[in-house]
């Protein structure tokens, strides 16, 4: 079980963890930080530094966003999981974040893995892009051979042959990876499917396939989303997932997590 100020990762129940992809503006986050609390999720997840594909992307408010994160929990008491996307940045982010983020292009990581397994910080591993259950169990043993076990493992799809999706969600890893490691596993069904209308199902499949946690983004209005909003969901969304994985973690004698 992970501790993240609190809110425990695994042990049976299901946290949700949800967010904008990116900090935008104070308004936002805010909004979308006070419908994350009342759907019911308990991770507010947002990042302040965006590594993107492209280098004319956004990549982030950097600091000011993690000024935005820190003014945004002491108002709303929700824990933050925010992406750290090299060791330059760590210290800074860390100060900050409850969690730390590492995204599917920082799996491999080594030094970064190496450096945040000294902070001893909560981490959420994202699977790679392209990577072996073998090579993301490594990336996990890296942080988890500084002394930091605190490692939550994260599917967000992986890259095959088929493109009719962003990727390829892999449900089958949840049952498999029970018989190779304790820690918890959460899945994300944005960034695997790439699709908002896909994820409301993906959440109840994950849930009932036996998932730890949810990682979700949320926006207030994802058509506007500076990032990620073609497979982000609305506030309205988020409370009816919610609801759905009460019903069927209910059915499976199940519980959520809630503060
Ligand atoms: C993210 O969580 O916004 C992100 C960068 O996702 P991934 O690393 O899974 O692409
Ligand atoms: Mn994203």
């Amino acid at each position: 079980v992970v501790d993240v100020d609190g809110v425990h990762i695994g042990g049976g129940s299901i946290a949700v963890i949800a967010g904008p992809c990116a900090v935008e503006a104070l308004d936002e986050l805010s909004e979308t930080a006070d419908a994350v609390k009342a759907a019911g999720a308990v991770l507010l997840s947002s990042g302040a530094y965006k590594p993107r594909t492209s280098p004319y992307a956004f990549a982030g408010l950097r600091e000011r966003g993690l000024e935005l994160l820190a003014s945004v929990k002491a108002r709303t008491r929700l824990p933050i999981v925010t992406e750290v996307q090299d060791t330059e940045t760590l210290c800074r982010v860390a100060a900050v974040a409850d969690m730390l983020l590492v995204s599917a292009r920082n799996m491999g990581n080594l030094a970064l893995l190496a450096a945040i397994g000294d902070t001893g910080k909560p981490v959420l591993l994202k699977r790679g892009l392209s990577a072996t259950v073998d090579e993301w169990l490594l990336a996990a043993e890296y942080i988890a051979s500084r002394g930091n076990e605190r490692v939550v493992l994260c599917e967000r799809g992986i890259r095959t042959f088929d493109t009719h999706t962003k990727a390829t969600l892999d449900l089958g890893v949840i049952p498999y990876l029970r018989g190779l490691t304790h820690l918890p596993i959460a899945i994300d069904p944005c960034h695997s499917s790439g699709r908002r209308d896909s994820v409301p199902a993906l959440c109840r499949a994950a849930v009932a396939a036996g998932a730890d946690a949810l990682a979700l983004e949320v926006h207030r209005d994802p058509s506007c989303a500076v990032m990620d909003g073609e497979q982000s969901i609305d506030h309205d969304e988020l409370a009816r997932v919610m609801a759905d994985v009460r019903a069927i973690a209910r059915a499976l004698g199940r519980t959520v997590v809630e503060v």
